[in-house]
């Protein structure tokens, strides 16, 4: 069995309550930073993990913090970015529903090392069982002493607050995740300032994903150092991916950063397979923003070494032949299902999601589902797979914030592995129609695929 950090108790009984998360080893990491640590010593133990931030980004979550600005007199702010709305993802709220206090206990050894006083849960709005579960948690743990005035007789203080969210994907952005916490419109904001300079209520802010924060606990239990001892490279520790699509056993699996891909894929411990006997066709490894991958791509690089769950491995080849491991979303796609029309349907939610202040993205997200809903009913002509390349190259890397890259990136790589599937819909317009998909339409790049 695979090594667990955030998932170890996760079938025991209770484990929600204060009470149980305490018998099997709660809240030491707190007790270990207030009574033995100093704020710069946990930023220290953090950096040696070599822990990434989980949301998405992979940036160094140790660095993130060094960035903070500390002026006299000001206050600082941790906000954990509780927004998970990217399509495939769902640890998060995994976690946040069975394990709620390894979040709160994150929350109170980050907020010490940050010397925040104040942090906040910044939660999505439908995520309501979710937001009463963190404030029962919260409420437990004040009760205990864990929060409030002079923790634990250590002189720090501490409140956290949970704020559902706005109802909107673009509030998982950090910068407009801020506005929204402040009460405007979730719009992003133009940087730099970076929040850890300006950030929420213009003081010097940390917004850190959930399990990012919930990871801060293992570290600070077994030491930076031993901790990135697990995984490879510079892919250290666990990762939660919450697996979906057309495989046996969809869930949220914590896995050691350094699996191989196929074994995450066909294995009992974790997705076993590929469901009703099928063959797989495709993968979307990091959540719909990603590129997706055909099946000999995300099983090989296209040096032909084993492709592994690790933030380089994944990445092997950049955009060509690679991927990102994103925030672990993780959706399989078996020989029946259709491209275009998930591509289609991806551009559809991003279209819908954009914010609409700049205009590649407004405009561009727009016509690319045009466009692909034209090519997918069976109404495209071949020029049209030249004009969807065209706008996502228009879009990628010329907006205020990442949706709009976000919205290109599945489209441009739907279209360098799978042409002939778009091919396919525009010279088969009565088939389209049926929407009846099947794998008689795709040529069979699938031979090199493991059984
Ligand atoms: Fe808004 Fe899209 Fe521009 Fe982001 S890229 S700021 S979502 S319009």
């Amino acid at each position: 069995m695979a090594r667990k950090l955030l998932l170890t108790h996760i079938d025991v009984p209770g484990i929600n309550t204060f009470e149980v998360y305490r018998q099997k080893g709660g809240y030491v990491a707190v007790e270990k930073v207030l009574k033995t640590m100093s704020p710069e010593d946990v930023v220290e133990e953090v950096k040696k993990s070599g822990l990434r931030g989980r949301g998405g980004a992979g940036f160094p979550t140790g660095m993130k913090w060094s960035f903070l600005a500390k002026p006299e007199g000001v206050p600082r702010y941790l906000v954990c970015n509780a927004d998970e709305s990217e399509p495939g993802t769902f640890k998060d709220r995994y976690l946040m529903t069975h394990i709620p206090h390894a979040l709160i206990e994150g929350m109170i050894v980050s907020s010490f090392a940050l010397g925040a006083h104040t942090s906040y849960i910044y939660v999505r709005g439908e995520m309501m069982p979710q937001i009463r579960i963190l404030e029962r948690a919260i409420a437990e743990a004040k009760e205990k002493g864990f929060l409030g005035k002079n923790i634990l007789g250590s002189g720090y203080d501490l409140e956290i607050y949970v704020q559902p969210g706005g109802g909107a994907y673009i509030c998982g952005e950090e910068t407009a995740l801020l506005e929204s916490l402040e009460g405007k419109r979730g719009n992003p904001r133009i940087k730099p300032p970076f929040p850890a300079i300006a950030g929420l209520y213009n003081c010097p802010t940390v917004v850190n994903n959930v399990e990012s924060i919930a990871t801060t606990v293992p570290i600070i239990n077994l030491g930076g150092e031993e901790y990135a001892k697990i995984g490879v490279e510079r892919s250290t520790g666990t990762k939660l991916i919450s697996a979906s699509g057309n495989i046996v056993k969809p869930g949220v699996y914590e896995i050691e950063l350094g699996l191989p891909v196929e074994e995450f894929i066909y294995s009992d411990e974790y997705c076993g397979g590929i469901a009703n006997g099928k063959r797989m066709k495709a993968v979307v490894a990091g959540g719909s923003s990603v590129p997706i991958l055909p099946a000999n791509l995300i099983l090989k690089t296209a040096a032909g070494n084993s492709r592994l769950m690790t933030y380089e491995s994944l990445a092997d080849g950049g955009f060509q032949t690679g991927t990102m491991l994103g925030s672990g979303g993780f959706i399989v796609f078996d020989e029946d299902q259709c491209v275009v029309r998930n591509t289609w349907n991806f551009a559809r939610f991003y279209h819908h999601e954009s914010c609409g202040q700049c205009s590649p993205c407004r405009e561009g997200t727009g016509w690319m589902e045009k466009v692909l809903h034209k090519i997918e009913s069976g109404h495209g002509s071949m020029s049209d797979i030249d004009l969807l390349w065209d706008v996502q190259r228009k879009i990628e890397g010329n907006t205020i914030c990442p949706l709009g890259d976000a919205a290109a990136w599945p489209v441009a790589a739907a279209i360098r592995h799978f042409r002939d599937e778009f091919e396919w819909h525009i010279l088969h317009p009565e088939e389209s129609q049926t929407r009846n998909f099947g794998l008689a339409h795709y040529a069979d790049p699938l031979e090199p695929i493991v059984s």
